[in-house]
C-alpha cells in the first residue's frame, strides 16, 4: 500500500516537525529541500501527496506546483501547500497554480496530521492514523 507522502520544504525545524508526526502516524516521509528535488523525487517516488512550502530557494512554490501539474502520472496526487505566506490573495495564487489545498503554519502538531489526511485522494491513510 503506497503510504509515501514527499515533503518539499527548505527549512529544516518544519522539515523535522512534520517528518516526525507522519512517521509517527505510520506515513513514510520523503523529503527534499528544494524545489527541483521535489520534482524529481515525485516523478521517482510516486507519493500519496505532496506538501510543498511556497517560499523556497530558486523555484518557488507557485513554480513548483505549476511544474507537478505538467505531469499526468502525478494526476492522483494531491498538492497540499504548508506556508506561513498567507497574504491576502496567496491562497488563490497557489490553488490556481494546482494545489488540492492549504494548511498554515505554524504546525498545529494536535491536527496536523488529520488536516493532510483530510486532502488524500483515498482515506486509506487514516488507517495508518493513531
Ligand atoms: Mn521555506
Amino acid at each position: 500500500m503506497n503510504n509515501r507522502l514527499l515533503i518539499i520544504e527548505d527549512n529544516e525545524q518544519n522539515m523535522y516537525l512534520m517528518r516526525f508526526l507522519l512517521e509517527k502516524s505510520g506515513f513514510t516521509v520523503i523529503g527534499a529541500e528544494n524545489g527541483k528535488k521535489g520534482i524529481e523525487m515525485a516523478l521517482q517516488c510516486k507519493p500519496l501527496a505532496i506538501l510543498l512550502d511556497i517560499q523556497l530557494p530558486e523555484m518557488n512554490g507557485y513554480e513548483v506546483a505549476a511544474e507537478l501539474k505538467k505531469h499526468r502520472d502525478l494526476d492522483e496526487a494531491p498538492i497540499i501547500a504548508v506556508t506561513s505566506y498567507a497574504m491576502v490573495g496567496d491562497r488563490e495564487q497557489i490553488l490556481a497554480a494546482g494545489a488540492t489545498g492549504y494548511i498554515e503554519k505554524p504546525i498545529n502538531p494536535e491536527t496536523f496530521v488529520a488536516e493532510i489526511i483530510e486532502y488524500l485522494p483515498i482515506k486509506q491513510g487514516a488507517d495508518h492514523a493513531a
